[in-house]
């Protein structure tokens, strides 16, 4: 099956690339600056916006950090916690910037620069961590973060032990590694050589720590390009962060590998798309 490449364009979700260059972007325009207003325009999000944001009024960003697809914009009293969902995006754009259908929260600055959350299909979330509260429920189960160093040679040998799982639907758990969705999975799995199909518990610590390796290569490569992105997230119009990639295999179905020629061929797994090359991957 040939994916309509229009199909792709519109349902492609922010993985961790683009909430890290989104976190790039508008760190320089909010750290440091006092919030004057919050504005709930729409509270039904994937989960309800709690009241407590309102308390961020007259409060510093102190830092802007990032946890799997999670942006944790810190205040001295705790945590804002934004995720992007399927379809959000975020900009940090002046406050007389007229105020556009989907855009469901607004944190207001000082400086007259307001951060905006705007997202269609809302999925995504914006929730309050006090600073007592920790990160214990949402973030406290979540596996490694792929580009640190707790993400090293032997860590998913390891975790794979005595698995039946595919190997993909094991790389997209969140609790083993977090950060590796759907188009990066295909992409690291085509590069390691391996089958997405193959059993977890199968595949060789050697070609683990090789597709360690290419993980951290594919995202830091995706991170890197996505940079020429960064103005495009003080900008009011347009799609910050949806940087246009060079994928290899990801909505290529149909087309030949780019390695061998070989026609790309597509299976279904956990409900998501698994495009891989029948003769490069084993
Ligand atoms: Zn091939």
């Amino acid at each position: 099956m040939v994916v309509n490449q229009q199909f792709k364009q519109q349902f492609i979700m922010p993985e961790l690339p683009e909430v890290e260059v989104c976190r790039l972007g508008i760190s320089p325009h909010i750290i440091g600056h006092k919030v004057s207003k919050v504005v709930v325009r729409n509270a039904q999000l994937r989960w309800p916006i709690p009241e407590e944001v309102q308390q961020l009024t007259g409060q510093e960003v102190l830092a802007v950090d990032r946890r799997a697809k999670y942006l944790l914009i810190r205040f001295s009293t705790g945590t804002l916690l934004l995720h992007l969902g399927m379809s959000g995006t975020i900009r940090v754009i002046e406050q007389s910037t007229p105020v556009a259908k989907h855009d469901h929260f607004d944190l207001a600055f000082i400086h007259g620069k307001v951060l905006r959350l705007n997202d269609p299909r809302r999925f995504g979330a914006v929730l309050w961590l006090a600073q007592n509260q920790d990160e214990r429920g949402l973030l406290s189960k979540l596996g490694p973060e792929p580009l640190s160093d707790s993400f090293c040679h032997g860590y998913l040998f390891l975790k794979a032990k005595n698995k039946k799982l595919p190997i993909k639907t094991f790389l997209m758990n969140n609790h083993i590694v977090v950060g590796v969705g759907n188009i990066y999975a295909n992409e690291a799995l085509f590069q390691a050589g391996i089958l997405p199909t193959a059993k977890a518990g199968d595949v060789s610590e050697q070609r683990y720590n090789r597709l360690t390796d290419i993980i951290k290569q594919v995202l830091s490569a995706a991170i890197k390009q996505g940079g020429t992105t960064l103005k495009d997230f003080t900008q009011a119009d347009g799609r910050p962060g949806y940087f246009a990639q060079s994928l290899l295999v990801y909505g290529r179905a149909g087309q030949a590998c780019v390695s061998c020629k070989e026609v790309l061929l597509e299976v279904r797994q956990s409900n998501r798309s698994s495009v891989y090359c029948p003769n490069c991957q084993q």
